[in-house]
This record gives structure tokens, C-alpha cells and sequence, in this order.
């Protein structure tokens, strides 16, 4: 597979990486996911959104129209590398932009697409995923937020849970099931700013409140903003899952070297008696085999290929390999990282957000299960 950048595509980086220099503020830099206070946190990365879209960077790869340049996908790969090697924090509409915008595009409608890609690009509206619910996480099939069909809207009643940035959140991608029609699975977009749309933070072991219950009741989504067809929601859904499990985590995945690098320079500073080597080449063993991996499955969406099986493993390698270097850092340093001891908070606070990446955008088992059918193995539940 090659993965050179076509010429296009490195001159958009060479740009991108001069403008970066120029204007990403040194304490944006590096800041751990998902932590720290949420105002700041967010307006951080919404401002840095916008700025990026109003000098023409974002979405280097999607057409004109929608906000994008209209460049090949490899554009993407020379996005990302200037992203990481700055330690850049990740857009607002991430989200949207990685995991929503291509299941619109592929299944959305015309005047959708007009309404929603460009100021989503723009960080005009930030959205949010409306998917799991407190009995529907991994079993997202067993959804059971009812969309009731009257004249040219649906009535949506139900409730969602872990939904990141919702209390951002302009719009939502909402999974729904219509009763009375086979499977009834639908996708939605949500306007969260409707009637009986009520968003209830809930906060996690960093101090923050990344995710949040979500509760409708007879909220009305207008027909228009049906994504697909009723009772198609179900291919919009995996095809959205199967790029937040590529393309949505790429950035987070690629930065684990960088993380690595930082994390070295740290132990070196403050804990110079440390015996760190064998612990310390593991995490360098696995940082190359997650960058590797994620550049490969970028590559083939660049080829117009799909990942399949790849994807899950990617997400398995960095999630896990993730959690594992954090885990190097605490058995070198010990108390003073569990304890954010001074000058380690920022590294107690990836340390703790760590423990969901194994979790979000699918557990472990469930990316196994997908793994084991790709093989031909029975999954460890029979299913998934
Ligand atoms: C930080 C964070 C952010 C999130 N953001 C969002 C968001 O923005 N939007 C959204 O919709 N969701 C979001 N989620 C939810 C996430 O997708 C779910 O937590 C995840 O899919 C697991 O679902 P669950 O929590 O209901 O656990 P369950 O599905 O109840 O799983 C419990 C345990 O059983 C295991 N298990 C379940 N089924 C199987 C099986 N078939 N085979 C083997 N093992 C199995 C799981 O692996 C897990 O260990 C987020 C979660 C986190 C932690």
C-alpha cells in the first residue's frame, strides 16, 4: 500500500503546518482529553474549529459546496500529521465532522447536506451522537426511543445516556426506532433546543462532565430531517460506527507517540533515578504498532477501500496500548501521578480519561467479537 501524499496534498500540509505555527497558543498545545473544566475545555476547541475553517484548513478532503477544498482524501493523512506533530487539540466537531458528516453524505438528502456540512465545518452548530441508552449500549439494536409518525413530523420520546458534549450541543445525530414498521430503526437529526429536550451533565472521575443523560419527551423532529429512509437507520448507523472506529480516533490514536515522547522527557526531569528501559521500549513497541495501523487504515479510505477487520484492531491497539503506556508512567513515577502530585496533573487526568477509551466507540469485547466473525471464530457471547 502506498502511503505517500500525492503533491497536492503536501503542499496543503506544508501550508497548514506554517499556519499552525503561527497561530495554535502554546497552552492549547497537548492538553489532555476530555478533562479539565468543560467551559474552557470546549470553547478552546470550538474557537480553535472555527479558526481552523475560516483560513480554509478543515475538511481539506470534502467538496467546495459543503465548506471542504475539494482535495484528494490523503489530504486527511497531511491534516492529521501537522495535527498531531503540533500537539494540537482535537476540533469541537470532531464528532460530527468524522463520524456523521459521511453517513449524511452518503445517505443523507440533498437539501440536508446544504443545510448541515458547511456550518457544521464552520463550527457554527456543534453536534453531538445520540446512540446509546441506559438498556442499548453495545446491543445498540435493542434501542427503544420511540419516534411516533404524525402528518410531517415524529413525536420522540425516550432517553439517551453517555451522550458526549450534549449540553454543548446544537444538533444531535439521534438513533430512534418507529413502531409498527419492520426493525423500525431510524436516524434522525435533533435540534436540541426543541421542547422537552433536557440535557443533564454527568461527571466523570477527571472532575468533568464530558457525557450527559439526555431526556425527551414529545420532542418533534420534522420529517425533512429524517437521515435515509424509515427503517433504514440501521446501515447509516454501522457505517457511521465504522468511521468513528477509524477516521473519529485517528488523531487521539496518532498522538500516543507524541504522548510517549512527552512522558519520557517528564520521567527524565523528575524521576532521573528511575530504571525505566525494558517498561519504556514495551510502549515504544506499541505506539509504532498503533501508528502503523491507523496510517494503513487511513490509507485505504484515501484508496477508497474499506478497512473492515482493520479498524477494530486499530481501535483494540490503541485503546488498550493507551491505557497500558499510562500505566508505564504511574509504575515509574507511582504516587505522585495517581495522586497528581505538582506538575502531574495534567498526566493524572489523561491517566484517568484513559480508562474510557477502551469503552466508547465500543468496548474491547465488542471490537473482539467483530475481529473473531472476520476470522470466522465464534464471538465470546455467541454474537456482536
Ligand atoms: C467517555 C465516553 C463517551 C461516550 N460518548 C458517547 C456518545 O457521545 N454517544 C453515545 O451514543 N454513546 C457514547 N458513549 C457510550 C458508549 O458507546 C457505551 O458505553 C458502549 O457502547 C458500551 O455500552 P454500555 O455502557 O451500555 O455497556 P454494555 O453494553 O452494557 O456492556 C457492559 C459490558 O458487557 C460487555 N458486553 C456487552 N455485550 C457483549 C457481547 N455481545 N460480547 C461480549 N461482551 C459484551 C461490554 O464489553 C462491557 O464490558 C460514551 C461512553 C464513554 C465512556
Amino acid at each position: 500500500m502506498d502511503l505517500s501524499l500525492t503533491p497536492e496534498a503536501e503542499r496543503y500540509g506544508e501550508g497548514l503546518r506554517a499556519w499552525v505555527e503561527d497561530n495554535l497558543p502554546q497552552e492549547w498545545r497537548d492538553v489532555p482529553l476530555g478533562t479539565g473544566n468543560d467551559d474552557d475545555y470546549v470553547a478552546m476547541r470550538r474557537t480553535w474549529g472555527r479558526q481552523l475553517a475560516e483560513a480554509g484548513w478543515m475538511a481539506p478532503h470534502w467538496p467546495v459546496e459543503y465548506g471542504g477544498r475539494g482535495l484528494g482524501v490523503d489530504a486527511q493523512l497531511a491534516y492529521l500529521d501537522v495535527m498531531v506533530g503540533s500537539g494540537a487539540p482535537e476540533p469541537m466537531n470532531t464528532n460530527g465532522l468524522n463520524i456523521f458528516a459521511p453517513a449524511l453524505m452518503q445517505f443523507g438528502s440533498p437539501a440536508q447536506k446544504e443545510r448541515y456540512l458547511a456550518p457544521m465545518v464552520a463550527h457554527e452548530e456543534v453536534w453531538c451522537q445520540g446512540f446509546s441508552e441506559p438498556q442499548a449500549g453495545s446491543d445498540l439494536g435493542g434501542l427503544s426511543t420511540r419516534a411516533v409518525p404524525d402528518g410531517d413530523r415524529l413525536i420522540v420520546s425516550g432517553q439517551k445516556v453517555w451522550t458526549s458534549y450534549a449540553h454543548f450541543a446544537q444538533l444531535c445525530y439521534l438513533m430512534v426506532r418507529v413502531p409498527g414498521e419492520s426493525g423500525g430503526v431510524t436516524m434522525v437529526v435533533l435540534h436540541m433546543d426543541r421542547p422537552g429536550v433536557t440535557v443533564r451533565p454527568l461527571r466523570n472521575s477527571t472532575g468533568s462532565s464530558e457525557f450527559c443523560e439526555v431526556f425527551l419527551d414529545d420532542v418533534v423532529v420534522d420529517v425533512d430531517d429524517i437521515v435515509g429512509e424509515i427503517g433504514g437507520g440501521w446501515r447509516a448507523a454501522t457505517f457511521a460506527l465504522a468511521r468513528e472506529r477509524s477516521s473519529g480516533m485517528a488523531q487521539r490514536s496518532l498522538q500516543m507517540a507524541r504522548e510517549l515522547d512527552r512522558m519520557v522527557g517528564a520521567l527524565r526531569a523528575e524521576v532521573p533515578d528511575s530504571t525505566p528501559e525494558t517498561a519504556l521500549v514495551d510502549a515504544y513497541v506499541r505506539s509504532r504498532a498503533v501508528d502503523s495501523t491507523v496510517r494503513r487504515v487511513l490509507a485505504m479510505a484515501a484508496d477508497g477501500q474499506e478497512p473492515g477487520m482493520l479498524a477494530p484492531c486499530a481501535k483494540i491497539l490503541w485503546s488498550e496500548g493507551h491505557q497500558a503506556q499510562l500505566g508505564t508512567l504511574v509504575e515509574l513515577a507511582g504516587a505522585q501521578v495517581s495522586a497528581a502530585g505538582p506538575g502531574w496533573s495534567d498526566w493524572t487526568r489523561a491517566l484517568l480519561f484513559s480508562r474510557a477509551e477502551t469503552i466508547y466507540g465500543g468496548t474491547s469485547e465488542i471490537q473482539r467479537n467483530l475481529v473473531a466473525k472476520a476470522m470466522g471464530l465464534p464471538s465470546d457471547r455467541g454474537q456482536g
